[in-house]
């Protein structure tokens, strides 16, 4: 699944070619990609520029000259950028055509990912990103007591707070076992016993985390690789995920299923 740093690779790559290029028309193949009404959608979006390519969170966000095209990749999202007619698949299920003649494919094996037109008054005032945390990478002053407040009374594991992107976004399984690793807390600690200084460390350990996953263009481990020819290479800098022994004490990490997802940690040093 990719995860911020493989999203923000992701919106490099693609801002490369699709700066000022406009959107003659669309095709839609699997309706369930789409989360607006289908005309809707098609009528917003055909005939708009692409201006910019932002992120937030693990949303990337086309900036239209008018409105904003939003996608989420979730597990198996990805796009291509291709000559039109160069690679066709059943698992193509919305392919822009562009006034150059290439394509903007969208791939997506599982079909959990989505696509939704937002107006320009809407786009962080809706949801899904007016329900959005703290993004490590972009809000560079973040109010931590406002945020620290969000964790009193939660009950649930810690990790699966992380995972919920409603404190810190952009996480995902494998960079919120890192990200706790570095910080020395147990993923299992329920998320209202994280102390003040607990969650700063947490916070800073998000963002030096995900800087450095980014400048290795994210991590390309099991199902999920780019589609755009970038292969990341965090995935040798990890320290507990998917990994058997805990490079700092040398004893076996445990694994553990936190909300269904696989968890990696290491007993002795995180507490
Ligand atoms: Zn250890």
């Amino acid at each position: 699944m990719p995860e911020l740093p493989e999203v923000e690779t992701v919106r490099r790559v693609l801002k490369e070619d699709l700066i000022n290029r406009k959107i003659d028309n669309i095709i839609i193949r699997y309706d369930g990609i789409i989360e607006d009404d289908i005309n809707y959608f098609l009528n917003n979006i055909k005939g708009k520029t692409i201006l910019d390519i932002l992120r937030r969170g693990k949303y990337l966000i086309f900036k239209l000259n008018e409105g904003y095209l939003l996608s989420h990749l979730r597990m198996e999202g990805k796009y291509f950028y291709l000559k039109r007619n160069e690679l066709d698949n059943k698992h193509i299920h919305v392919i822009f055509n562009l006034d150059n003649g290439f394509d903007l494919l969208y791939q997506d094996v599982r079909k959990f990912g989505k696509m939704s037109y937002k107006k320009d008054d809407e786009l962080y005032n809706t949801h899904p990103l007016k329900d959005l945390g703290y993004d490590p990478i972009l809000d560079l002053n973040p109010d931590y007591k406002e945020l620290y407040k969000k964790l009193n009374k939660k009950l649930i594991p810690i990790k699966s707070t992380l995972l919920d992107q409603t404190i810190i976004t952009g996480l995902g399984n494998i960079y919120v076992d890192e990200v706790l690793f570095e910080s020395k807390i147990n993923p299992e600690r329920k998320t209202k016993d994280i102390s003040f200084d607990e969650f700063i460390s947490i916070c800073n350990s998000s963002k030096h985390i995900l800087e450095e996953a980014i400048k290795n263009k994210g991590t390309t481990i099991r199902s999920y690789t780019s589609s755009l020819g970038v292969i990341g290479n965090y995935q040798n800098f990890l320290n507990v995920h998917t990994k058997n022994i805990c490079p700092r004490c040398k004893i076996a990490l445990n694994r553990v299923k936190i909300n269904g997802r696989m968890t990696y940690y290491c007993n002795n040093c995180q507490r």
